[in-house]
């Protein structure tokens, strides 16, 4: 999304694009579209000169490894599980860590526009055919001049149901908070209260930054030009 013109792209459901961020961007400059998904996205990458990859191409042996530990996670809670054999519930209460891997990034230029992309490969073991939040502009993604971009990461079905990015930039431009105290506001507010997990970063137009979540983790760098990146991934120990 670019916070200067407020023009947003985005793709979902997609397995053969190399780089989704890239066909986000053809969608907001190319189509007269928002949102593309599926094997019509695929399509339109194909219209746009954009070649369709092997599936195989995302394969590591990590993420084969994260899908079977997580599937046996899940078969042990519904053995365990007297009450429900219900997928639903079950995937419900896999920690976190078994499910997350996105990939955003926040920029802002001399001028102060802002600008925010978000991708992902969604949650271990979700159901086929779930699109979560990155793709979700409001939920995921954000950017608008007026006030800050944002990306997010975590269990994007809460991020999608409190509108996180754009309530972050929201209390910015409405109510005058600086980056920080909007995001700490979303991401330990009613959300988190109702087990929503994860983060967002976050730049204004001014080049404030604030790096947020409420898990014990994020891996996360910052730069600003002419200065070194800085990269941490834990909380820090105030943060706890
Ligand atoms: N937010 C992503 C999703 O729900 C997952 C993640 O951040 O790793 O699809």
């Amino acid at each position: 999304m670019d916070g200067k013109t407020k023009q947003a792209g985005a793709v979902a459901g997609v397995k053969h694009i190399r780089n989704p961020i890239n066909l986000a961007r053809l969608v907001m400059t190319q189509s007269v579209h928002v949102m593309l998904g599926g094997s019509g996205a695929e399509e339109f990458a194909l219209e746009q000169g954009m070649p369709l990859i092997s599936n195989r191409y995302f394969d590591t042996d990590k993420r084969y490894n994260s899908l079977l530990k997580a599937k046996k996670k899940l078969k042990a809670l519904s053995d365990k599980s007297v009450t429900t054999k219900d997928y639903q519930a079950n995937y419900r209460q896999l920690p976190p860590n078994y499910k997350m891997g996105t990939v955003g990034a926040v920029a802002v230029d001399k001028f102060g526009n802002v600008a925010a992309a978000t991708s992902t490969g969604g949650m271990t073991a979700k159901r086929y055919g779930r699109i979560g939040d990155s793709p979700v502009i409001g939920a995921g993604t954000w950017a608008d001049n007026g006030s800050c971009a944002v990306s997010a990461t975590g269990h994007g079905e809460y991020f999608i149901r409190y509108n996180v990015a754009a309530d972050i930039c929201a209390r910015v431009q409405y109510q005058g908070k600086s980056v920080q105290q909007a995001s700490e506001e979303v991401i330990f507010g009613p959300m988190f209260k109702a087990g929503g997990t994860g983060g967002v970063i976050v730049v204004d137009p001014q080049g404030n930054v604030a790096l947020t979540f409420n898990t014990k983790g994020m891996y996360r760098g910052w730069r600003v030009q002419g200065q070194p990146t800085q990269v941490e991934i834990f909380a820090a120990a105030s943060q706890k």
